[in-house]
C-alpha cells in the first residue's frame, strides 16, 4: 500500500533555488495544485528543491583573441520516473533559480504526457546574438565538457532550447562522443536527421501547440463558451522562432488568420491576416521581421494587447503579468513557451473566462518527439514522419483529455489540473520507491 514517508520535510523558505519570479511561480502552482488534490505533504516538498544542479565556468577564446568566461549550469530536478530530460538555454538573463524552475516543469511536462522521463535543464548565461558560429561552438564545446559527468543516455538528456538548435546539439554529440572514443547519439535529442535526429522533431513543440488549440475548441464548443471553427478565428503570435513560427503557419495552414507575430525587435500587424508563409521567407532572408512588406510594426507589448481570439506566447517566460494582464484580449490561450504567464496572471485570466492551455500541456510536442528521437536511436530503427505525426498527436490528444477531465472533477483551473495529473505521476512512483536510506 502506498504510504506518507517517515518524516515531514521543511518548508521551501528562501535559498538560492527560489530568487526567480519564475521559480516562485512555479512553487505557488505547485501549491496550489497540491491543495486541491490533498497531496501528501511531504512529496510536495521534495518536489520544490531540484534532485542536484551543477554551476561551472565556461571559459572560451574570443574570434578577436581575447578570453571571457560564461555562466552554465545543468540542473536535474527529479529523476524518478527516468533520465532527466530538458533543453540547453542560452540567453542572457539564464541564472541557477531560472534553470531549476525550467527543470521543475520539464518533470511535470514529462509525468504528465506519460513518459519514462525526469525533469532537467541546463543553460549558459549569454546573448547568442552577439556570438560568431566559432564562439557559439566553442561555448557549447566547453559547457558540455564541464558537464559531461552529469548526462548520458541512461543519465541526462539535453535538447534544445531558446538559443539553441540542432546545431548545437550536433556539436554537444560530438564533444560527448569524442569524450567517449565512440558516437553517442542519445546522448542529446534535436539533432539534425543525419546523425540520428528525428523526423518531425523540429516542428513538433509548433504542431503540439495548435493540436491543443484545436481540442480546446472542440471542448468549448462543447461548453458553450466559444462558437467559431478555428478557419475563422484570429491569432496572435509571440515570437517568431522554433515555437512560434511553426505555431503561426500551422494555424495558418489551418485557414486561421494570424494577424502578428513578432521577434526580439518587435512585432508586424495586418488586420486582415499575415501571409505567413511569405513572412518566413522575409524572416529566411533578414533574419528579423522589421520590414516586413503590407503590414504595421507592433511592439511586443502591444501585440499581446491585440484585438484577437487566440494568443500564442511562444518567446520567453514572463510575459504576461499582472502589469499587462487587463490587456489581453484573446479568449484562448496556448502556452508556447516555459512560463509566459505569471501565476497571478493565469488565474485572473481563468477568472474573467480565458481557457489558458497550460505550457507543461501545450508545448509537451517537443519532448514527445525528443523521447521518440530517444527510443528510435537507442533501437536504430527510424520512424516515417507519418508515424511521429500520429504518435504525437494521439499522445497530446490523451494528455488534453485527461488534464480535462481533472479540470471538470476538480473544479480549477487547466494549469492546476495539469499539475495535478504530473504529481499524480510523479508522487505515486517516488511513493513506491520511498525515501534513500
Ligand atoms: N526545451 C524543450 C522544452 O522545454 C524540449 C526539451 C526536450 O526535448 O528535452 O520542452
Amino acid at each position: 500500500m502506498l504510504r506518507c514517508e517517515d518524516t515531514m520535510a521543511h518548508s521551501l523558505n528562501s535559498g538560492i533555488w527560489s530568487t526567480s519570479p519564475l521559480y516562485q511561480n512555479a512553487v505557488k502552482d505547485l501549491d496550489m495544485a497540491g491543495k486541491v488534490m490533498g497531496i501528501d505533504p511531504n512529496v510536495l516538498e521534495r518536489l520544490k528543491i531540484p534532485k542536484r544542479a551543477m554551476c561551472v565556468a565556461v571559459p572560451i577564446r574570443m574570434d578577436d583573441g581575447s578570453v571571457r568566461v560564461f555562466e552554465g549550469y545543468r540542473v536535474q530536478h527529479n529523476m524518478t520516473l527516468g533520465p532527466a530530460k530538458g533543453g540547453i538555454r542560452f540567453h542572457p538573463e539564464v541564472n541557477l533559480s531560472e534553470v531549476s524552475a525550467l527543470a521543475m516543469l520539464m518533470t511535470m511536462k514529462c509525468a504528465l504526457v506519460g513518459l519514462p522521463l525526469g525533469g532537467g535543464k541546463g543553460g549558459v548565461r549569454v546573448d547568442p546574438r552577439q556570438l560568431s558560429r566559432a564562439e557559439q561552438q566553442a561555448i557549447t564545446r566547453r559547457y558540455t565538457m564541464e558537464i559531461i559527468s552529469m548526462i548520458g543516455p541512461e543519465k541526462d538528456v539535453p535538447a534544445p532550447d531558446v538559443g539553441t538548435d540542432g546545431q548545437h546539439m550536433a556539436w554537444m554529440m560530438d564533444t560527448y562522443s569524442m569524450a567517449k572514443g565512440y558516437s553517442v547519439p542519445g546522448v542529446v535529442t534535436g539533432k539534425p536527421i543525419e546523425i540520428g535526429g528525428s523526423l518531425g522533431r523540429g516542428e513538433s513543440t509548433g504542431r503540439g501547440v495548435v493540436f491543443v488549440i484545436e481540442h480546446a475548441i472542440e471542448l468549448m464548443k462543447k461548453r458553450g463558451t466559444w462558437k467559431k471553427d478555428l478557419k475563422d478565428a484570429t491569432a496572435v503570435v509571440h515570437g517568431f522562432g522554433k515555437v512560434g513560427a511553426v505555431a503561426a503557419n500551422e494555424l495558418y495552414i489551418r485557414g486561421c488568420k494570424v494577424l502578428a507575430v513578432s521577434d526580439f525587435y518587435g512585432g508586424i500587424y495586418n488586420k486582415n491576416g499575415l501571409d505567413i508563409a511569405a513572412v518566413q521567407k522575409y524572416m529566411d532572408q533578414n533574419r528579423k521581421l522589421e520590414g516586413f512588406p503590407g503590414a504595421d510594426a507592433v511592439t511586443n507589448e502591444e501585440l499581446l494587447g491585440l484585438q484577437c481570439d487566440i494568443l500564442v506566447p511562444a518567446a520567453i517566460d514572463g510575459v504576461i503579468t499582472m502589469d499587462n494582464v487587463k490587456n489581453v484580449k484573446a479568449k484562448l490561450i496556448s502556452e508556447g513557451a516555459n512560463g509566459p504567464i505569471s501565476s497571478d496572471a493565469q488565474q485572473y485570466l481563468e477568472e474573467h473566462g480565458v481557457f489558458v492551455v497550460p505550457d507543461i500541456l501545450a508545448n509537451a510536442g517537443g519532448v514527445i518527439v525528443s523521447y521518440f528521437e530517444w527510443v528510435q536511436g537507442l533501437q536504430s530503427f527510424f520512424w516515417s514522419d507519418d508515424e511521429v505525426n500520429k504518435r504525437l498527436a494521439s499522445v497530446m490528444k490523451d494528455a488534453f483529455d485527461r488534464v480535462a477531465a481533472i479540470q471538470e472533477k476538480y473544479k480549477c483551473g487547466m494549469k492546476t489540473a495539469a499539475l495535478i495529473s504530473s504529481v499524480e505521476r510523479v508522487s505515486k512512483a517516488m511513493l513506491y520507491r520511498g525515501l534513500f536510506p
